[in-house]
Formats: C-alpha cells, structure tokens, sequence
C-alpha cells in the first residue's frame, strides 16, 4: 500500500490503521450507533428518519494510533450551516489567542512581524486575530459558512477544505507562508495525505506546521470518553504523530500539553529532514512509555471506569426525578451528545440545555435524545434544582459565571467522576 493510500481513508468502516496500516485494530469502547453530535435538528426535522453511524473507538497495537473505525463524509461532518463557533467560549479563545505569543517568542520559531500565517479550520477567525493584533499577515481557511464572520470581523478567509491543491493555490496567490496551524483539526482530517502535502506546499523550507489535538494521555486519565464522536477520528498520543509526519518530511521538534477541551498535545513541526526532539519532548515520550500508552492495560481501566460513570450518572438522574427535583443542562458543547445519548439521558431527565443566545445552537434540538437548546435566561428565570454541566472540563468559569448571574442551583459535574458541587 502506498502512502497516500495508507494516509487518505475511505469513507464508511475502516479496515486499518490511518498511520500504519495495520489491519489487527483492537476494540477500546463501542459506544453504540450515534448521529454526528454538531448535527442539531431544527423542530420540522424531528419527523424525519435521522441518520446514524457506528462509534467505536480501537487501538492499533503496532503504532499506537487510537482512532475510531466508522469516516463519515466530511461534507456530512462540518455542513455548511454547522453550529461551532470557537470564539464564544472565552477561556478557548484567550488560549487560541496566545497561540502568536508562543510562536513570536518561541525558541524554534522566533517569528518576525509581517510573517505569513495560515490557520486551517480557522472557525470564525479567533486563532488569527492574535497573529493580527502581532503584526502578521494572516489567512483562514474555513469550509463551513463561519468563514463569513471571520471575514467580517477583518480575518481574510476562503471557504473551502484545505488540501493539496488549495494549498498550492495559496502560495501562489500570497506567497509561502512561515507557520500554519491546525488547532482541534488535525484529528477530524480523513485525507491526512492530501492535507499534509499541502501543508508542504504552501510553508517555506524550514517553516513551522503547528497543531493542537485533543491528547490521548488526557482522554484516559479523565475519562472523557464524551470527546469520541464522528468528528474526532483519531485520539492522538506523541508516537503515532512523529512517525505520520516524519512520512511527509517533517521533523517534530517539539511538544507539550495544554489544557485546552480538557486536555491538548500542542506539536511543533518544522519542515525539515532529520532534527532532533527538544528535552520537554523527550521527556512527554518517555512518560507516554512509563503509563504503557502502548499496551492494553490503560484501555481496560479506561473501559471499566467509563462503564461506571456510566450507571452514577444515570442512577443520580433518575434518583432526582423520582424525589421531584428539576435538572437541566448546561451548555450544548459537541462532546455532550456522545455523553447524553451513551448514557440514554432523554427529555424526562433533561428537558432542556441552557446555552448563551449567541450560540448557534439555541432553537435547535439534540441528535438522538431531541433534548431542546434553550437560551440560558430560561434558567435564570426558573432556577431549577440542579444543572449539569455538559461542558465539565471548563466547569469552574462556567460556576463562576452563573452564579454571578443569581443562579442558586446544585451543581452536577459528570466527569471523570459524577459529583455534586458542594456550595
Ligand atoms: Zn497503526
């Protein structure tokens, strides 16, 4: 098989490995058949057949990849009228933001003002407003209708899936550019090959490709198996990523983690043969081999500590509801699909999730569990019993916030472990 073979997926059931092409995947969880969790519904879609795919997250045991086995078409994934905005979670976009910080004073980078930066997948423009505000030129690619308001808040963005024609297109139409990003993309992206490639075509020798992924480290220790979902094909851990890379002519050179969506590997790629890993990678290494990242036993803890958040969560539901209690939802993030729906939380248990009415979710309904999206002042206005917080790995700011706004409720964080908020 060839690279690009190996590196593009076809859609529907994967056979074997995205990195390595192992066909030996080995089952971590089955999650059960799910409908793409962004997909919300509009009220006259409730009386339609509503399509769902299989979500089981495997392990390849000759390089380490954790992915899951089922592509969607990507067309399907990040539709046009698809509802993720980065910049309406402040604590996401103050950290997207400093993003320029570290590249303009990194070791590796040192980038001069007047510097060409791209961001692919670059939402609605929040990742380059800070390489603006730093005096660089920037460029967001964006396929989805989000692409308008970047552009309208002043970040020059194409509508349209990045690959290796379009980054062809691009430097030839603005010249090679010095760093690109992919921040929380990376990971969604079938056609590895074409991407990268791309990415190759459009950096200057020796530029920076730097992406940030959901890391894998974090997904097991905190049981976040609400962030497996149709979008995420890959769950990414050091190993799998130097050698994917290394395949197309780049050097990873360094990398560390951060905390974003509850725990991110940030990687510096340099487009060059052969350099050598800084010591904070050396030492993320050598502690993916000491928690046995590469054998079966993180997975088996995994799997049962999944199971029981599981039955607490839906026995602390049902608990409240037989002793007359009133429990919402907190906001709508991507990941609670796969939490409420794994868990058959439906409308009897959460009639409705709160959401800023900003968000472009509000008026919509839940795949699966058609549990409404609401604006948050119906909460205010009812201040209900308790209050879940889907987006838990945020939950002390989102705490914070409400109860600044008057809310008095209980809160319920899900994971890692289900717990209620003592006041
Ligand atoms: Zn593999």
């Amino acid at each position: 098989m060839n690279i690009t073979q190996q590196h593009d997926l076809p859609l529907g059931h994967l056979q074997a490995c995205q990195v390595c092409g192992c066909s030996d995947l080995q089952l971590v969880i089955d999650l059960g058949h799910h409908a793409p969790c962004d997909s919300l519904l509009r009220e006259n879609q409730l009386h339609e057949i509503e399509r769902t795919y299989p979500l089981r997250c495997m392990r390849c045991p000759e390089c380490g990849l954790v992915q899951i086995d089922y592509v969607v078409a990507p067309e399907e994934l990040f539709y046009q009228d698809y509802p993720y905005r980065s910049g309406i979670t402040s604590t996401l976009a103050r950290n997207l933001q400093s993003i320029a910080q570290v590249m303009i004073e990194s070791e590796h980078v040192k980038l001069p003002k007047g510097s060409f930066v791209v961001d692919l997948g670059s939402n609605d423009g929040t990742l380059l407003q800070g390489f603006k505000s730093a005096g660089m030129r920037v460029l967001g690619v964006e396929p989805t209708k989000i692409a308008a308001i970047a552009n309208a808040n002043g970040i020059p963005s194409l509508k349209t899936f990045f690959g290796t024609t379009v980054g062809r297109q691009i430097r030839e139409q603005y010249g090679q550019a010095q760093v690109v990003t992919a921040a929380n993309m990376f990971a969604h992206v079938a056609k590895l090959s074409d991407l990268i490639r791309g990415v190759a075509e459009l950096l200057c020798d020796g530029g920076i490709f730097l992406t940030e992924s959901h890391y894998l480290l974090d997904l097991l220790k905190t049981v976040q198996y609400d962030s497996i979902y149709h979008e995420h094909l890959k769950y990414y851990s050091l190993k799998p990523f130097v050698r994917m890379l290394d395949a197309y002519g780049f050097s990873v050179i360094d990398a560390e983690r951060i905390p974003n969506y509850g725990g991110s590997i940030r990687v510096f790629a340099k487009k060059a043969k052969g350099l050598l890993p800084s010591l904070r990678m050396k030492e993320l290494l050598a502690e993916e081999e000491y928690e046995d990242l590469y054998g079966p036993r993180p997975f088996e803890e995994f799997r049962n500590r999944v199971a029981k958040s599981k039955t607490d969560l839906q026995n602390l539901l049902v608990d409240l509801r037989r002793n007359g209690k009133t429990v919402v939802g907190v906001g709508c993030p991507g990941r609670c699909a796969t939490l409420l729906n794994y868990c058959r939380v439906d409308r009897d248990l959460m009639p409705y999730i709160a959401e800023q009415p900003s968000c472009l979710k509000v008026g919509m309904f839940l795949p699966g569990a058609h549990i409404p999206v609401v604006d948050e002042k119906i909460m205010f206005e009812s201040n209900p019993d308790y209050a879940v917080i889907l987006s838990w790995h945020y939950w002390e700011p989102i705490v914070r916030n409400l109860r600044a706004k008057g809310i008095t409720s209980k809160f319920i964080v899900p994971l890692p472990e289900v717990h209620v908020l003592e006041d």
